[in-house]
Parts: structure tokens; sequence; C-alpha cells
């Protein structure tokens, strides 16, 4: 898989783990590195934002930044994975989530965490969802987030553990890549 060995150096202390809720082809710049699907069909890391517009405090004036996850940007890297657009817990629509993706971007956020010196633990390395449940706006509705809180569809209803053990599981396998 082609990742980039090397990343600018300097500050940057957790990562966030997205979908985009679009297709598996466009990308954005809110996040610093989304993963899509190549013409062929197979994942490619794209670079979207650079690193360093996040290696400071946002909250001071400054340039712009990836802008990925409200209240939490500074020193932050968002890493999304293509898809999801009007997915909902039980059925992740035309773009679910794919494996080969999601093992790419397990892979790149592995690499960014051995580049910066960031513990993959549930402080520095979590889900949009957990962050959200931590700032009071999880959930699939208008202005929440559940993103990645489901890995695959279920009937269930969206209950706040799913976000828990999902992220629990995107850690044990960026760990073991
Ligand atoms: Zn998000």
């Amino acid at each position: 898989m082609q990742l980039p060995n090397a990343w600018p150096p300097g500050d940057l202390r957790s990562l966030y783990l997205h979908w985009t809720a679009g297709d598996y082809a466009t990308v954005f710049p809110a996040y610093h590195v989304c993963i899509a699907l190549d013409p062929r069909g197979e994942p490619v890391a794209h670079v979207t934002h650079d690193l360093r517009a996040n290696m400071r405090d946002v909250r001071e004036p400054g340039p712009p930044y990836a802008a990925h996850t409200a209240g939490r940007n500074s020193h932050a890297i968002g890493l999304a994975i293509c898809g999801m657009r009007d997915a909902t817990p039980h059925d992740f629509g035309a773009f679910p989530l794919l494996e080969p993706m999601l093992a790419l971007g397990c892979a790149a956020a592995a690499r960014l965490c051995a580049f910066y010196g960031i513990a993959i633990e549930p402080a520095h390395v979590l889900t949009h969802a957990e962050a959200a449940l931590a700032d009071g706006y999880f959930g699939s509705g208008e202005d929440q987030r559940w993103d990645i809180a489901r890995l695959s569809p279920r009937p269930a209803p969206l209950v706040p553990d799913d976000a828990a053990r999902a992220g629990d599981e995107l850690r044990a396998r960026i760990r073991a890549a």
C-alpha cells in the first residue's frame, strides 16, 4: 500500500477517525488524510490538508486549519474513510464502509501515531462518535455525529456503547497494523 513514509515534523497529539458521509471518490480538506477508492476500485490514501496547519492552538487567530472535530482540532489529526452517504445505523446505503478501506485507514493511522508519538489509547486516538459522546452531540440526527460507531449495519437502535465498542475495535486494529 502506498503511504507516505515521512510526514512534516511537529507537535500533533491526537488522531480522530471519521467517515466522510460522501461517496468513495470525493475527498475533503476538512481532514488531513482521506481513504478513497481509485478508478480501479483499489483503496488509496490522499493527503487532503497539510498536517502542519493543525500543529498549533487553533483557538488563536491564524491561517486556516483542518476543521474535522468540533472543539478538538488543536494539535489533532483528522483521518476519514470515504463513504457512508445517506447511511443509517441499520442501513449503510450505497457507499458502505469497505474492509480494504478500513484496513488502509488503520495502517495510515498506525504510521501517523508512530511518527508523531501518539499513544493508541482512547484519550488520544478516537472516533468522532466517541468525541461526540463526550461532548454531548452523539447520535444519527441532523446535528449529531456517529462516525465511526458501527463497522457494519445492525437493526438495533444506536446506543452510546456502540461508539465505545467500535472505537476499541479500531484501536486494536491500529495497534496491530
Ligand atoms: Zn466526523
